[in-house]
């Protein structure tokens, strides 16, 4: 992060404005609707600001050069003079002192920058590229402004008027929030979205009055592979609303700072060296904090229900008479196919589709290699790395030939993806060969040859020596 966002309170403080042109009328006008006392010197000096000065009690206009002591007791400076030697000046004088300064269209001398903005007062979204990229930024805001209804901000100034009221009535912090969550959405917006604002309050109050704190409850939530725009609305949904997301090691920051921001995060995450939970005690901790009537997130990688461990988190919480909802989120199989381009099954290469686990346990219990060794069927490894090279032998002893395409899916739809295409017959070694790390998948099958030709994200495909099959 370049910029740390925040907003700040400027009623009645002192702010300096260098220079009287167009853009200096600019920012007095913004500083003017945020109430700040605003002094503007400037030798030359457009008459629309000696104008603005007769209307508005908190600008002050002096007609004259810039001089370091304007600077005493100001909160912010603000250089948009067109002498470049002033404006520098001004931001070293500025700095010394230690008061926030920003020289307009000079990046380099800003210690606090100007983000675009869509006001619904008071509701209020700032959005900045730090200076980078401001047509993205303009277009971004363009984009928020056809979003949000004009309503939004009627809907803010009806839960600024009651905000005191509902503090009385509700006096549990998680109760309010949860009584928020519910206001703000339904009858009320829709009344206020009209227009027909006596009877949102109306509906409000009603709804002040009979509102009944909701128990407990967890969602388990598929995140998919990594990629946020994976996401499900409804997993978004449910991480928007939970009070504690308690979550697994392979979900990327990225997704987990789309929770609620003041949401607790609890990693349950194996970690070398720290304590890991076990899937007994996650389960008790799900229980335990949806029984003090907390909306939980059980945040999984992929699909919860797929090599995920859902299934024996839903029976822990029937069995305790928890309520519970399960999220499908895309598991690594689709969503590293996709972004591989490897189509898992096509009309010309693979009618079928078998998912496995290639995890120790699992490979202990011998699974029917024979079946898993057919050709013409895509197969998926899930936790496969470990035992690839016992997982290449068997599938061949089975029947499978040496030469199958191959692909190994690291950090699948994340920006670091990188794909190994291969062979069955040398699955290990490139394995090793280019240091693949967890997590990663394997997919042996035909259409895995697709990949060379269909592959469209990120760029890190590392293709095999041998181009024979290429063209096969
Ligand atoms: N429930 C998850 C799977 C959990 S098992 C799902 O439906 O996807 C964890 C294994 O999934 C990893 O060892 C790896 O084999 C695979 N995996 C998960 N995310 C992945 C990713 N982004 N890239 C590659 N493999 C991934």
């Amino acid at each position: 992060m370049d910029y740390l966002p925040i907003f700040v309170n400027l009623k009645q403080q002192p702010v300096l404005v260098v220079g009287g042109g167009e853009i200096a009328l600019r920012k007095v006008r913004l500083l003017l609707q945020a109430q700040a006392q605003v002094t503007l010197v400037a030798t030359h000096i457009l008459p629309t600001l000696l104008a603005l000065q007769e209307k508005q009690p908190g600008l002050a206009v002096l007609n004259a050069a810039f001089h370091p002591e304007q600077l005493s007791g100001m909160k912010l400076v603000i250089a948009a003079t067109d002498d470049s030697l002033v404006n520098q000046n001004v931001f070293n004088l500025a700095e010394a002192k230690g008061v926030l300064v920003n020289v307009v269209d000079n990046g380099s001398l800003c210690r606090f920058i100007f983000p675009a903005i869509v006001d619904r007062s008071p509701l209020m979204l700032a959005i900045s590229s730090g200076g980078n990229a401001p047509v993205l930024a303009r277009h971004t805001r363009a984009q928020l402004e056809q979003q949000l209804p004009r309503s939004l901000a009627d809907l803010g100034r009806l839960a600024e008027k009651n905000r005191d009221m509902v503090k009385s009535c509700l006096t549990n912090i998680n109760q309010r929030r949860a009584f928020w969550e519910q206001a703000l959405t339904g009858d009320v917006a829709r009344l206020v979205e009209q227009q027909k604002f006596k009877q949102a309050q109306r509906s409000f109050e009603n709804g002040l009055k009979t509102f009944q704190t909701p128990g407990g409850f967890v969602s388990i939530v598929g995140a998919g592979p990594g990629d946020p725009e994976l996401l499900t609305l409804k997993a978004l949904q449910a991480m928007q609303k939970a009070d504690v997301v308690v979550h697994d090691g392979l979900i990327p920051d990225s997704i987990l700072d789309l929770s609620r921001r003041d949401a607790e995060r609890i990693s349950v995450a194996k970690k070398a060296g720290c304590h890991s939970f076990d899937q007994s005690e996650i389960n008790t901790l799900l229980i335990k904090l949806a029984q003090q009537g907390l909306q939980v997130c059980r945040l999984k990688g992929g699909d919860p229900f797929i090599f995920g461990r859902g299934g024996e988190e839903c029976q822990a919480l029937k069995r305790a008479g928890i309520t519970y909802q399960v999220v499908p989120g895309i598991t690594a199989a689709a969503g590293c196919a996709a972004y591989a381009g490897i189509p898992l099954t096509h009309r010309d290469h693979a009618q079928t589709l078998q998912v496995v686990t290639g995890h120790c346990k699992a490979l202990g219990k011998e699974p029917n290699w024979r079946c898993l060794a057919q050709s013409r069927q895509t197969l998926v490894v899930y936790m496969g790395l470990i035992n690839s090279a016992t997982l290449s032998q068997k599938l061949i002893e089975g029947g499978r030939d040496a030469s199958t395409p191959a692909s190994i899916i690291e950090k699948g739809t994340q920006p670091e993806q990188r794909v190994i295409n291969t062979r069955l017959g040398q699955l290990s070694q490139d394995i090793e060969h280019h240091h693949v790390q967890s997590p990663a998948l394997i997919v042996i099958g035909e259409v895995c040859e697709l990949a060379l030709e269909l592959g469209w994200y990120g760029h890190k495909q590392e293709e095999r020596n041998d181009d024979s099959l290429r063209t096969a």
